[in-house]
């Protein structure tokens, strides 16, 4: 029998590019080929990329360059595929050039590099795909695209408009993956909030019961479960207020990953963003109290066009007032073909840095502060992996990759994937220390 081909494979860009990733990952292994870790074991490469701010293109680009003067047989997927002939213009020996979401596209192109030697087995493959993710979590994205024409993002361009999953479909794999020993669920789309509104909420049915494609339907039902469900990318609806309960019910984590970009109105007007900070101080207030665990991700544009230091400073006055556990700040910069490019009055560059060092000390102060609180309480830890004194793992309030970690000193071995109970003794800007509580 000849020996299966062998592909390399490298997956670049957020947590919906590792899903896209994923999919393709589990339909070659479903074909025969296999995954290999370096560029001169395999038969081709494909690279997974990401578009979305000019350093993700460089990346990406800097990627290619390698794969090619290391492979030389390359197939380029995900968002940068949107920008096909400036990719093509600088590679024109590619394999293949598609977008994002485009696993059929993809595999058209490893067909056509590397026949198939043989027929599908899917019993292969275990059920629940392919994952990039430790196996004790893992992304579960519920729809594709978004609605929305925020005037700083192109993803809309080339994602297009919202197409959730039905509910049913997604369901299954949920179960598929808590079946296979996954212990948090991470919700991805683009606009999980919206989740279902393209398919006017349709009905399906999940093991007999009647359920609507809605996204708190959806956080109910993933709450069944009993693993952790963490809600990410949930744009400020007024109907995201529904899934608080389900929070201080304990069916989902009490973490809401919410976007809000910017305080100032004028501002979010010209980002074509909802908001009026009032009216959104209001609500985390009223969140809060209804949910006093409540851990609220959000991330913020600074230096966008026409920003003043005036706007500025009502974004520092929002962050003092809201009291935000995890932050992330990116400084604007143009994306090519985003319509807030044609916006007059440009922040200049000294200007964006000052303001980004400013807001980062400000709400380290913040973060800060909130984490002192934790000290002498009890959180339940995900445990992650092995580090020098002991283990890191995460708690509710720490989605993977993107906020902190809670290092466990202890001589005890644990497993990737086991709940342990830590009591917090020190903490920092962003992390927690402490011992097992035993
Ligand atoms: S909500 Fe706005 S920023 Fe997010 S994907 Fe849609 S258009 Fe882009």
């Amino acid at each position: 029998m000849n020996s299966p081909h062998k592909i390399g494979f490298v997956s670049l860009g957020c947590p919906k590019a590792t899903s896209d990733s994923e999919q393709i990952i589990t339909r070659l292994r479903a074909e025969g080929y296999d995954i290999v870790p370096q560029y001169d074991q395999a038969d081709a490469v494909i690279i997974n990329t990401c578009g979305f701010i000019d350093s993700a293109v460089q990346e990406s680009m800097q990627t290619i360059d390698e794969a090619l003067h290391e492979n030389g047989r390359v197939i380029v997927t995900g968002c940068l595929g949107a920008k096909a002939e400036q990719v093509a213009e600088e590679f024109p020996d590619l394999l293949a050039i598609t977008g994002p979401h485009a696993t059929e596209d993809v595999m058209q192109a490893v067909h056509q590099a590397l026949p198939p030697q043989h027929d599908p087995f899917m019993d292969l493959v275990p059920k629940q795909g392919v994952r990039l993710t430790p196996r004790h979590y893992a992304y579960l994205k519920i729809s594709e695209g978004c609605n929305h024409r925020c005037s700083f993002c192109i993803i809309p361009q080339f994602r297009g408009d919202l197409v959730s999953r039905p509910i049913d479909d997604v369901m299954q794999e949920a179960q598929n993956l808590v079946n296979a020993g996954v212990r948090e669920l991470l919700v991805i789309s683009q606009d999980t909030s919206a989740y279902g509104v393209d398919v006017k909420y349709q009905t399906h049915f999940w093991q007999g019961q009647p359920l609507q494609t809605r996204f708190v339907e959806l956080a109910r039902a993933l709450g069944q479960f009993g693993v952790w469900v963490r809600l990410h990318y949930v744009y400020p609806y007024p109907h995201v207020d529904q899934v608080i309960p389900l929070m201080a019910e304990g069916l989902v984590l009490p973490y809401l990953d919410i976007p809000f970009q910017h305080a100032s109105p004028k501002i979010l007007k010209a980002m074509k963003r909802p908001g009026s900070q009032e009216k959104v101080l209001e609500r985390i207030q009223n969140w809060r109290e209804q949910c006093p665990d409540l851990v609220i991700r959000s991330t913020f544009i600074v230096g966008f066009p026409g920003e003043t230091e005036e706007d500025f400073q009502m974004l520092l006055d929002f962050l003092s007032q809201a009291r935000l556990d995890r932050v992330g700040c990116f400084m604007y910069s143009p994306v090519e073909g985003a319509p807030a490019n044609d916006l007059p009055d440009p922040v200049d560059e000294d200007t964006k840095q000052d303001r980004y060092d400013r807001f980062m000390r400000h709400q380290q102060a913040i973060s800060r502060e909130k984490l002192q609180q934790r000290i002498g309480q009890s959180l339940q830890v995900l445990v992650e992996e092995p580090f020098e004194n002991g283990w890191v793992g995460r708690s509710y309030a720490d989605a993977p990759d993107i906020d902190g970690l809670v290092y466990i000193q202890t001589q005890q071995t644990l497993q990737p994937g086991q709940f342990v109970d830590v009591a917090i003794q020190h903490s920092d800007e962003y992390d927690l220390y402490g011992e097992i509580d035993e």
